[in-house]
């Protein structure tokens, strides 16, 4: 049973992508080295790991925040992370009076530089429609209540602009590093649909 319950659907779809990957390889149209590149930087290098590193030094180095929240892409290179496609990130921060929730309402534009490829739930229709129209609603759906008097913005990537928020850190983190403090931090909550928890 495949991921998606379908039997055998998984085995065909491997069986596609071999057969299409030996025909472009015949053809000289690829080379099994940029192949092998790719999937190493998409299962390897790019994550949420990376995301999570930004915000842990964000909240231990408020120097480094203001640049983050200033030139998000200049300050996320320092960290030696580098968007992929070009795209200009742009950080959101949440605060006790503001929270920020990402999408993406006409495919899934996402900051892979520091979060890797989208979750299935972010490339859904449901998930593009109701955030723009009911962000509330979806967050409640995530388990995150949101205060009523705390403003929820929704941000709208595209292909040129990618957001990625930069959660609250949470109570009872002071005696933690900046490693630990990476560890707490999920790649939902950099999505904006939830919140990071305390240790
Ligand atoms: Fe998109």
């Amino acid at each position: 049973m495949s991921s998606d319950g379908i039997p055998g659907r998984d085995s065909e779809t491997a069986l596609r992508v071999k057969a299409l990957e030996s025909l472009l390889l015949e053809k000289g149209l690829i080379e099994t080295r940029a192949i092998d590149e790719l999937i190493d930087m998409f299962e390897n290098r790019l994550g949420p790991w990376n995301g999570a590193k930004v915000v842990a030094r964000a909240w231990m180095d408020s120097d480094y925040k203001d640049r983050l929240l200033r030139n998000g892409t200049a300050a996320i290179s320092e960290m030696g992370f580098d968007v992929v496609q070009g795209e200009e990130m742009v950080i959101v921060e949440n605060t006790p009076d503001v929270h920020n929730i990402v999408v993406c309402t006409l495919c899934s534009c996402f900051p892979w530089a520091t979060l890797g490829l989208p979750p299935v739930w972010y490339k859904s229709a449901p998930y593009r429609a109701r955030t723009a129209s009911d962000p509330r609603g979806v967050l409640r759906e995530f388990g995150t209540e949101i205060a009523e008097d705390t403003e929820v913005r929704v941000w709208d990537s595209n292909a040129e602009l990618r957001y990625m928020v930069l959660p609250e850190r949470p109570a009872a983190t002071e005696g933690l590093d900046e490693a630990a403090l990476a560890e707490l931090v999920t790649r939902d909550s950099m999505i904006g649909v939830t919140k990071v928890a305390p240790p």
